[in-house]
């Protein structure tokens, strides 16, 4: 137990948020360049990390020139084991997205200098702060022309509803960025691009009292940092590691992550501030990898048919506790019987490669003969348990489906519901009739031409979607109204799930606090359990 307690406390299993283009992949690069694992800056981009090369989805990533598949990279740095899990971005934004922070211990969030909160940003940031975890900022691009700093943490408090302490500051931006100013060690970082992507980049850093400093920064910004630093110490919140543990208080770093500035210094920080494996809610209460020595994990992700011919899927685990080794045998709970865990894989850097051992707070994907789905438990505890299941995301994008040859109901049904079961999307019917009507419900619109290629390509069957104009889907965590009673907006719609749990769309978001006004009691929930 002890070999095992000491390889889970080295880990640190977070995942990046961004908005697209905030500089995610970048940042990330440079992260595994200080670890080692690259030994040149380029080799994340161009999707080298998605290395699926016999899968099916090739065909629409090179159509699209986008990567549909999200990836996990462990990197070992200065004694830390880590683990970054990727949260795809762009058009390819997923339910998948969702759920892999729903395997990460913290979270770094990237946000843009000269943008501040995006869009994207806010949605992966309240599936954050629903469990709690530490979330730390990163403002990225300070090599060009930034927002205003006070704006910039002003936007995140009220976007977000975060508060935020400041670890350093910068002295200016764009042209005229000289660099950070460490607020605890009271020294300046001085800027220096070395873009090149070597890790042998000298960062100079001098103490703010020193006489040189008003030459080295000019008299100007010398005097605005100090203005700047009055205010911040009046103005900001303390640090406060509990604050942060709980997800309440965001420390933030600016840097460059292109010019590879602030990335060490943040990498550094952040691994002490942040946490080993945390502990998981189960059936039989909180199981605490530190405690707990038997191999527990729950499944997070399906990618399915990597070989067209054996409709393959992988299944993407989040090991919570003890040791894994590969053929080991485990129980599944949800399937009810024990299976042998083989092909387990994991992605090192660049390569994809077999794993034959891996410890709680890795990820790993094993081959998925179609017994798993999302939420699953597997362990060889002897006194069994199942962790708490992953709730369902809400979709944004909804049609109706059917299929275009009537004599193939079945097949058609039987795909939609495999595709349902793996992730991609939700099925729904409409409140009053039978399997008849068929609504499908994404996060992401790319997921609506995945269901269409694969039901066409994998099921040989062809559908025919109509879009419908909701936007927004609550769940009633009331079990007891009387739905029939309820009394919406024009524009609501009721339907249900495949459970038969009621659920309500609305064409506009004001409908549902109208809605929530006219039904006394009434609890709406954006996650469904
Ligand atoms: P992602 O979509 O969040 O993964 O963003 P990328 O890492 O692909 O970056 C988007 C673009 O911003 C690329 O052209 C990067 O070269 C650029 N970029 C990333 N970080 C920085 C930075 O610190 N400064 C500047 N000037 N450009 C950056």
């Amino acid at each position: 137990m002890a070999d095992i307690k000491s390889e889970i406390k080295k880990r640190r299993t977070f995942a990046i948020i961004s908005h697209p283009d905030a500089g995610k992949t970048t940042l990330t690069e440079k992260f595994l360049l200080y670890g080692g694992a690259i030994n040149q800056a380029g080799s994340v981009k161009g999707k080298a990390t998605a290395k699926h090369a016999v899968s099916d989805w090739m065909e629409i990533e090179k159509e699209r020139g986008i990567s549909v598949t999200s990836s996990v990279l462990q990197f070992e740095y200065e004694g830390y084991c880590i683990n970054i899990l990727d949260t795809p971005g762009h058009q390819d934004f997923s339910e998948d997205t969702y759920r892999t922070l729903m395997a990460a211990d913290s979270a770094v969030m990237v946000i843009d200098a000269s943008k501040g909160v995006e869009a994207q940003t806010r949605k992966l940031f309240k599936v954050c702060v629903m469990r709690h975890i530490p979330i730390f900022t990163f403002i990225n691009k300070m090599d060009r022309e930034a927002m205003d700093t006070f704006d910039l943490l002003d936007d995140i408090e009220k976007e977000l509803g975060i508060a935020t302490c400041p670890v350093n500051w910068p002295i200016g931006s764009g042209k005229a960025f000289k660099g950070v100013y460490d607020r605890q060690k009271r020294e300046v970082e001085l800027f220096s691009d070395t873009r090149k992507g070597t890790t042998q980049g000298e960062v100079r850093t001098i103490d703010i009292e020193a006489p040189e400093i008003d030459e080295i920064l000019g008299a100007d910004a010398k005097a605005t940092l100090e203005e700047e630093i009055e205010l911040m110490d009046g103005a900001s919140a303390e640090f406060d590691q509990e604050l942060v543990s709980k997800g309440e208080l965001s420390p933030v770093f600016f840097g460059s992550a292109l010019t590879n500035f602030g990335v060490e210094t943040f990498l550094e920080h952040f691994l002490q501030m942040t946490t080993s494996p945390l502990p998981r809610m189960s059936d039989k209460g909180e199981i605490d990898p530190l405690t707990e020595e038997d191999f527990s994990a729950f499944v997070f992700k399906i990618q399915a048919n990597m070989n067209k011919n054996h409709r393959d899927r992988i299944a993407f685990m989040r090991i919570c506790s003890g040791k894994f080794e590969a053929g080991m045998s485990v129980y599944h709970m949800q399937g009810g019987k024990e299976v042998r865990l083989s092909q387990p894989q994991q992605l090192m850097a660049s390569e994809r490669k077999i794993v034959e051992e891996a410890y709680g707070g890795d990820i790993i994907g094993v081959f998925d003969p179609g017994i798993f789905s999302i939420g699953d438990t597997l362990t060889s505890a002897k006194d069994r348990f199942c962790y708490e299941g992953i709730p369902t995301f809400a979709p944004e994008h909804f049609a109706r489906v059917r299929q275009v040859d009537t004599m193939k109901r079945k097949q058609f049904i039987k795909g939609i519901n495999q595709i349902a079961q793996e992730g991609a999307i939700q099925i729904f019917q409409e409140y009053n009739t039978g399997m008849e009507e068929i609504i499908v419900g994404v996060v992401g619109v790319l997921q609506f031409d995945v269901l269409k290629y694969r039901l066409n390509n994998e099921y040989n069957v062809e559908i025919r979607m109509e879009n419908l104009p909701y936007e927004h889907i609550r769940w009633i965590e009331n079990e007891e109204i009387n739905l029939d009673k309820l009394s919406g907006t024009s524009d609501m719609k009721k339907i249900k799930d495949l459970k038969g749990r009621p659920l309500l769309l609305f064409v506009h978001d004001w409908s549902i606090r109208m809605t929530q006004e006219r039904n006394e009691g009434l609890i709406l929930s954006e996650f469904g359990r």
